[in-house]
């Protein structure tokens, strides 16, 4: 099984991503948890990752794209993965392409949590509260859904006319959004 979860900053995607993968036995991969790993860990693509990180803007594709191949490669996704906060551009969208192509699969889903504007700054605004994130300042909360919007949301229409989109209302509580996720998926057949 080889998933794509999208949504923008806010809308849950990490909690969602780690529900969905223990329940497909699939790895959970998120570009910013090994962002963040590498930026503790003082590692030069953490140096690297760092500074776009902070400011809200994406990371370059080149460093972006080989982190994923490299982790995609790792045994433990030999049998699929669930690919959290990856493909952000169109460029990243045609190397993972490759990337699939290459190990004989296809891609089976791409998720998108629909989350209203509003509650989304106010998730953020929280979750700066709570987890301390460098990155939950409000004008960079702010940048971060601009650069969604701009470089992000056009993918929802190349994976539409590839049919392989499916909506799902992110709105409420964390396990309804979970069985509505179940339910998108349900009539997916594995490549
Ligand atoms: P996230 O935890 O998914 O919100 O990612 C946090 C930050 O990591 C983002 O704001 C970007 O700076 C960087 N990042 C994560 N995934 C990507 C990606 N696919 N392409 C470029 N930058 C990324």
């Amino acid at each position: 099984m080889r998933l794509i979860l999208m949504g923008p900053p806010g809308a849950g995607k990490g909690t969602q991503a780690s529900h969905v993968a223990d329940h497909f036995g699939i790895p959970a991969i998120s570009t910013g948890d090994i962002f963040r790993a590498n930026v503790s860990e003082g590692t030069q693509l953490g140096v690297k990752a760092k500074e776009y990180m902070d400011a809200g803007e994406y990371v370059p594709d080149e460093v972006t794209n080989l982190m994923v191949r490299n982790r995609i490669d790792e045994d433990d996704a030999k049998p699929g993965f669930l690919l959290d906060g990856y493909p952000r551009t169109l460029a990243q969208v045609e190397e993972l392409d490759g990337m699939i192509k290459f190990t004989g699969h296809e891609l089976d889903a791409v998720v998108v949590l629909t989350v209203d504007p509003e509650e989304l700054v106010q998730r953020l605004l929280q979750r700066a509260e709570t987890d301390g994130r460098s990155d939950d300042t409000e004008d960079v909360v702010r940048r971060r859904q601009e650069v969604y919007s701009e470089q992000t949301e056009p993918l929802i229409e190349v994976y539409r006319e590839r049919g392989l989109l499916r909506e799902v209302d992110g709105m409420g509580e964390v396990d309804d959004v979970t069985e509505r996720i179940f339910a998108a998926l349900a009539d997916v057949r594995e490549s």
